[in-house]
């Protein structure tokens, strides 16, 4: 039986991981297929602090998990494929394994949803990006492409008027979906403009972006458009697809949390992206990580000790 199990290995579960195993909890993190979360698909990161040169997304991963396992954490690159959270010990389940726990942290984070178009994932880190934060500062005076008609979309084309020599919103229709306030900033910026009901089918340029093919969805016409940096802003996805009918889940599919760390399932906590609609930083999941692994710890302590009480009695 484990103690904890921690479902994830980007900021927030490694961070988890390195608190709990300082505690002498001996956590087991199931670490997925595709460990590190979503910085192992980022280039350099200018903004987690402690590294003033900046560091590579995949450099940082791989300094959390040695962190985590100099504690003795125990790191699967496997996928927790089911869970049961309707008894004690929980399970957990893998392709190949079950486990029980007494405790789980979930920490499985939320992916970037992308375009899915010929040449995306060719320039990834070359011009391509789903992270205006991390990334925008690579594009100093350079032409700048947003896509999306949501609050993401026109909260990262105004962040990217600080850099670029021009921002351009690109939206599949002729009405934004954002909240009138941001609507109205970002129409109103003197660097933003917009292309309307026109979809990007395809990034150009090797080795890095210089274009984007367009298509208007009203006329079918394409053409070519000159750019530098497109910056897909069209959602994330939570990662909670095992834990639909587990845990209560908002109507974004985001884990429902009232204090951060703590799930409607007492011994279930949630730390990271899964749970965070708003601020998606590595520096605040790993910060949640730290909170869930105290929380899960005070948990376990009490539970621990309730069991030996029953035991003198
Ligand atoms: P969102 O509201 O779901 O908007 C996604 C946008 O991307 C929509 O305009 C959608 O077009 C477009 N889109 C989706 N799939 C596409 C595709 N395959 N190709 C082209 N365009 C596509 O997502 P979000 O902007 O990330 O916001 C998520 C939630 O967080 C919202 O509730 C939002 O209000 C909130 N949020 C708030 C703030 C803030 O208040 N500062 C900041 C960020 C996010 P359609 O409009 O045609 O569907």
């Amino acid at each position: 039986m484990e103690r904890l199990i921690i479902i994830g290995s980007g900021p927030a579960g490694l961070t988890a991981a390195v608190y709990a195993a300082r505690a002498n909890l001996d956590p087991l993190v199931l670490a997925g297929g595709l460990y590190g979360g979503q910085l192992m698909l980022t280039t350099e990161v200018e903004n987690y602090p402690g590294f003033p040169d900046g560091i590579m997304g995949p450099d940082l991963m791989m300094k959390f998990r040695e962190q985590a396992e100099r504690f003795g954490a125990r790191i699967e690159n496997v996928d927790a494929t089911s869970v049961d959270f309707s008894k004690r010990p929980f399970v957990v389940r893998t392709a190949d394994n079950q486990y029980e726990a007494k405790s789980v942290i979930v920490a499985t984070g939320a992916s970037a949803r992308w375009l899915n178009i010929p040449g995306e994932e060719k320039l990834r880190g070359r011009g391509v990006s789903t992270c205006a934060t991390c990334d925008g500062a690579f594009f100093r005076e350079k032409r700048i492409v947003v896509v999306g008609g949501g609050d993401s979309a026109m909260e990262e084309a105004l962040f990217l008027t600080r850099f670029g020599s021009s921002v351009t919103v690109i939206h599949r229709r002729g009405g934004l979906r954002a909240s009138k306030i941001m609507a109205e900033r970002a129409t109103a910026h003197e660097k933003i403009d917009f292309i309307w009901d026109t979809v990007v089918e395809e990034v150009l340029g090797d080795p890095v972006m210089t274009g984007l093919r367009l298509r208007n969805v009203i006329d079918g016409t394409t053409r070519d458009f000159a750019a530098d940096a497109l910056f897909i802003a069209i959602g994330h996805t939570p990662n909670t697809a095992i834990f639909e009918g587990q845990l209560d889940l908002d109507e974004a599919g985001y884990i429902d949390s009232p204090d951060g760390t703590s799930t409607n399932v007492d011994g279930v906590f949630v730390a990271g992206d899964v749970n965070d609609i708003r601020y998606k930083q590595a520096i605040t999941a790993a910060g949640s990580g730290c909170k869930a692994a105290m929380d899960a710890e005070k948990y376990l302590e009490a539970l621990e000790f309730a069991v030996k009480e029953e035991v003198h009695t």
